[in-house]
């Protein structure tokens, strides 16, 4: 290798090795003698072969290479020197005693020459054509050198990003992982929050078919219980009409009317909400006035304050409404009665201005605690105390007013100060514009001399009791009275007798009600006749399809004894 040590010439410049080749001795100390002044290394060989061995053993910057030797000749040589890989590039300049021709000096190329230098040698041009190899041999390992170092560098980067490339990797893995473990995370609380969903639904779709299921059994139950009602009532009627002194025989009676009346009341009531629920109520489409409606609602409960020694103040307006008023008043006041003490005071106010109607009850009674008064209203609500000894109800009675009161476009609220404070429940409904024809009928007023009228009548049920209780009860009132339980025996009674008045059951075997009361209407004689339909269905459309068979009254069981008596003889 060249000498790269600190060793310097005067120049200033690293001291490198020059290689004299020549086979006279006198030319080789010519040549020191020239190139001394450079202050390098100089090393002199005799002929081609020592030149090749002097190469292998170290680094040369230059060759100075006599063309003419013995032997090997300075041609030859060069060609072996740069032959060899790690000499391909040494620089070598050819000293000749002749001219050479362009031949040879082709041929010197072809062998790597770099150079000429005839002889007789001028001393500056071959120190000067030496030194200049010298540097450019300098800058060629120079730039060998950057150019290693570059190739390193090079390398190193190459290294440091694969290494950065390699960390990356690692590091978007991780990521990826993180992520994908968060996916799955998040499918998985997908998964549960989708399954919840799907119970949840579930649950509410088995929650609504309960709904509807008990709807459904509170309309049959409450229809159901209708049926029986009817000849309890009757019979009860006729219990009241019996004359007799026996006191026990008196209390007795009047229990039984009494709590009939509040068992019919609970299953108008409970029938009532289960319509609501499944959106089958009735609206009532004639007109009512206030007046009356208040009256007959107060009339329900009279005996009820009467029992209580209650005093009920009453201010009713004579304003017009389409709404079912009576129940709505009548269940508000039943209440009042009901939650107050024995002497209590009940103020009913029933007002009408700027086209709403304002109907207030008010009571002196064990009020209503302010946390349960936002769920009076709700179905089946009653509010758990000791307080309440008057009780018994369903927790109907104020869903069924407020369900009513919100279908006519109405609002109710309740207030009270507290425990034994009263209660107060306000009422607003639109009223009926003032020119509305209103078709108000006063249920109060009884015709004179009812009693007298004697009719003929026929009744059809299969319900035996029923039959018979309101056969006994109109033949007490006076009336002559034939009895059917089906309606083909109906049918055939009614042509014998030709009565004046045919009470069917609607649901009858063999012959329904309206069929039975079409085949009447047939009949020459049966024209003139007055059908009754007496049904546990007060539908509108049941109502129609009554009418649409020809009967003048459609009655809804359980039927008041009194109520029916009245309509019959006032016919
Ligand atoms: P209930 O059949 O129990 O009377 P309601 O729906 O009519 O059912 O009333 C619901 C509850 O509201 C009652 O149980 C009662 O506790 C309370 N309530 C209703 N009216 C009054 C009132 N005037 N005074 C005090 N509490 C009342």
């Amino acid at each position: 290798m060249m000498n790269l040590g600190a060793e310097k010439t005067p120049g200033g410049e690293t001291v490198a090795n020059i290689l004299l080749v020549d086979d006279q001795p006198a030319r080789l100390l010519t040549y020191r003698a020239i190139l001394e002044p450079l202050g390098h290394n100089l090393i002199e060989v005799n002929s081609g072969l020592q030149a090749l061995e002097a190469l292998m053993k170290q680094d040369f910057a230059v060759v100075l290479l006599d063309v003419k030797m013995p032997g090997m000749d300075g041609f030859e040589t060069a060609a072996l020197i740069h032959d060899h890989p790690r000499f391909e590039t040494i620089p070598i300049i050819f000293v000749t005693g002749v001219h050479v021709t362009e031949f040879d000096r082709l041929k010197g190329y072809k062998a790597g020459a770099i150079d000429y230098v005839y002889i007789p040698v001028v001393p500056e041009i071959l120190r000067s054509k030496v030194a200049v190899l010298i540097e450019l041999d300098r800058r060629r390992r120079e730039l060998t050198a950057v150019n290693k170092q570059l190739g390193e560098s090079n390398r190193a980067l190459e290294e440091a990003n694969s290494a950065l490339q390699l960390e990356k990797t690692r590091q978007l893995e991780e990521i990826n992982g993180h992520l994908q473990k968060a996916n799955e995370d998040l499918s998985r609380t997908n998964a549960s929050l989708e399954t919840e969903i799907r119970e949840r639904i579930r649950a509410e779709n088995s929650l609504k078919e309960a709904v509807v299921k008990r709807d459904e059994f509170l309309a049959m139950l409450s229809h159901e219980l209708r049926n029986p009602l009817s000849p309890l009532r009757n019979a009860s009627h006729m219990l009241m009409q019996g004359e007799t002194q026996d006191p026990k025989i008196v209390w007795s009676r009047g229990v039984i009317a009494r709590q009939l009346k509040h068992m019919i009341r609970l299953v108008d009531d409970l029938l009532d909400v289960s319509r609501i629920a499944r959106g089958k109520i009735v609206l009532l489409s004639e007109p009512v006035a206030i007046k009356d409606v208040v009256g007959a609602a107060v009339e329900t409960v009279q005996p009820l304050l009467e029992s209580k020694r209650q005093q009920l103040v009453v201010d009713a307006a004579d304003e017009t409404l389409l709404v079912r008023l009576a129940q709505i008043v009548g269940n508000l006041l039943h209440n009042a009665a009901k939650y107050t003490g024995d002497g209590g005071e009940i103020t009913l106010t029933a007002s009408g201005a700027a086209g709403r109607a304002l109907i207030v009850v008010r009571d002196t009674g064990i009020g209503i605690p302010p946390e349960s008064i936002p769920h009076i209203f709700e179905l089946f609500t009653q509010i758990p105390s000791e307080r309440a000894s008057t009780s018994g109800g369903l927790g109907i009675g104020l869903a069924l007013v407020r369900a009513l009161v919100e279908l006519h476009g109405g609002e109710i609220r309740a207030e009270s100060k507290g425990q034994d404070q009263g209660s107060e429940f306000i009422v607003s409904l639109p009223l009926l514009v003032p020119d509305a024809p209103a078709a108000i009928t006063d249920s109060t007023t009884k015709p004179e001399g009812t009693m007298q009228v004697r009719r003929n009548i026929l009744i059809a049920d299969d319900n035996q009791d029923a039959l018979e209780s309101l056969a006994l009860m109109l033949r007490m009132e006076g009336h002559e009275v034939v009895c059917a339980s089906d309606g083909e025996e109906a049918l055939a009674l009614a042509g014998q007798r030709r009565p004046e008045i045919v009470v069917l059951d609607v649901g009858m075997p063999k012959l329904d009600g309206c069929e039975v009361a079409r085949r009447i209407r047939a009949e020459s004689w049966g024209r003139g006749a007055i059908l009754v339909a007496l049904t546990g269905w007060g539908q509108d459309v049941d109502r129609r399809r009554s009418r649409e068979a020809g009967f003048d009254m459609h009655l809804v069981k359980p039927v008041d004894p009194a109520t029916l008596c009245d309509m019959l003889v006032t016919q």
